[in-house]
């Protein structure tokens, strides 16, 4: 069968997430990140199978179930309360197969609907995403340049992002977006690697902004 639907997670015929899956996503959150990333579940096991299908397969309803999941976080992290907009980053060139698909927006634009807050298309690459190329994202500490929209003056805004590792993404995200005047950044993701990754870029990018403030 041409179109026969598989499970993301392990790929038993049926639902885009079976049952068992969906009750392994349903697991306790991660571990505390080093770099405050608020995230749904850890890059493992099935969880990472199922992350790993939305990169890879393009799957809507993946990304809704997943941005449901991080909704609800965001929602026991008590960050929903006082936001005015939800918005995410950019996907790179590396994993942009099908024009027009990004998975950080489908999973932001869901978390947006689920706590009722406008989801807006606030950062963008500037440059040729090439500047990148044979670089890996880890060995790039820095992470990518975003630049935000202006007119951010006092907005509390959640950058929301598929995968977090070193950080590095969404720490750059929330710089572009505070250089616009958002007031506060909440960074958010659907899955997260070990901690360990975050502490490096955590001393890398936040101390001197520590000493500043
Ligand atoms: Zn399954």
């Amino acid at each position: 069968m041409l179109f026969e639907t598989r499970c993301a997670g392990c790929d038993a015929p049926g639902l885009a997430i079976c049952r068992t899956c969906r009750f392994a996503l349903v697991g306790p959150p991660p571990e505390a990140q080093a770099h405050g990333v608020i995230a749904a579940v850890p890059f493992t096991g099935r969880a990472r199978e199922v992350v790993l299908s939305l990169r890879n397969r393009k799957r809507r309803q993946i990304a809704r179930h997943l941005g449901g999941l991080l909704a609800n976080r965001l929602v026991e992290a008590e960050v929903h309360s006082d936001l005015d907009v939800v918005t995410w980053t950019p996907t790179g060139s590396r994993w942009r197969r099908q024009p027009g698909f990004d998975q950080a927006e489908l999973i932001a634009r869901t978390v947006g609907r689920q706590l009722g807050v406008p989801t807006r298309r606030l950062l963008a690459r500037p440059g040729p995403v090439t500047a990148l190329k044979g670089k890996r994202r880890s060995e790039h500490l820095g992470g990518p340049e975003f630049a935000a929209k202006p007119g951010l003056s006092g907005c509390n805004v959640v950058v929301v992002d598929d995968v977090v590792a070193t950080g590095a993404t969404l720490l750059a995200a929330s710089d572009a977006l505070e250089q616009q005047g958002a007031h506060h950044v909440t960074l958010a993701a659907v899955a997260s690697t070990s901690a360990a990754l975050g502490a490096k870029v955590l001393s890398f990018r936040r101390a001197p902004r520590a000493v500043a403030a």
